[in-house]
């Protein structure tokens, strides 16, 4: 399940008044060989309960991770799927592939490489959009109207640099990106904007703005560097942001998702 689901258990009806917990059971009653879940999808606002049988949905694979209403996927779903697809590039760049005479195999690993650079930039690009417009969504706008969209195309572009996008997130969620990182991964992902950048608009050359913005040794019209090890260190490095940034979403904003799942619930119960 994915990070919008809640489990209908104990340990959620005592979250809720004496009087809902009544009302939910009872309503559940009715499927006692089930186990109930709802979600509010964060980005259509929309409200469902699921009552699924745990054991046939483990052996079908069923296993929800989008909304079943709008097919949007959860955030930390969508970045884990662009780190899985980073690992399957680089575990082709490590192979000795070659196409044809003309396309030797370091073209083909240095493609790849850079491709692990694109894929890794552009996951986390969507990645904390949508923890951004997700964040703003349900911290500002009332239980019954969303404006995703808007803070989403607000934030288009903008988070492709690593500076800007701690600033909008420092001024408009409060929330210090920097701190909770260390220098080490905000460096990192840093670079990996700066590189991301020069593969895509300057054929993975050194520019000017490269070469004096990336902080890194290379030289003017060089192709930029990338090692194999470098992209393993960037795969770890996602990993333990993916993870900082659940634990700050969890902590900061799911309390406002369950506020409006408690109440759609309640709607749906009493
Ligand atoms: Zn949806």
């Amino acid at each position: 399940m994915d990070s919008f689901w809640i489990k209908i258990d104990d340990h959620y009806l005592n979250t809720v008044s004496p009087y809902m917990k009544m009302k939910v059971e009872k309503k559940i009653q009715s499927e006692p060989d089930r186990t109930h879940f709802v979600r509010m999808c964060p980005y259509c606002n929309n409200f469902y309960m699921l009552s699924m049988i745990t054991e046939s949905l483990i052996t079908m694979g069923v296993n929800p991770k989008y909304c079943g209403i709008c097919y949007e996927s959860d955030p930390f779903y969508k970045i884990h799927y662009s780190l899985e697809k980073v690992r399957i590039l680089h575990k082709l760049s490590v192979t000795n592939l070659s196409i044809n005479e003309n396309t030797t195999v370091e073209k083909v690993q240095r493609v790849l490489l850079e491709q692990c650079v694109v894929n890794l930039a552009t996951g986390f690009e969507v990645f904390f959009r949508d923890i951004f417009a997700i964040g703003m969504n349900l911290k500002f706008v009332k239980n019954e109207h969303s404006l995703i969209s808007k803070f989403y195309k607000e934030s288009k572009n903008e988070f492709l640099n690593i500076g800007k996008m701690d600033r909008i997130f420092k001024e408009e969620l409060n929330v210090d990106l920097k701190s909770l990182f260390n220098e080490e991964i905000y460096s990192e992902l840093k670079i990996i904007m700066h590189k991301r950048h020069a593969i895509v608009h300057n054929n993975g050359l050194v520019d000017k703005k490269f070469l004096t913005q990336s902080g890194i040794e290379c030289n003017l019209g060089k192709m930029i560097p990338i090692s194999s090890e470098e992209i393993e260190k960037y795969l770890a490095t996602a990993e333990a942001i993916v993870k900082i940034v659940k634990q700050m979403f969890d902590q900061l904003f799911f309390p406002y998702l369950k506020e409006r799942i408690d109440t759609e619930l309640y709607l749906l119960v009493r």
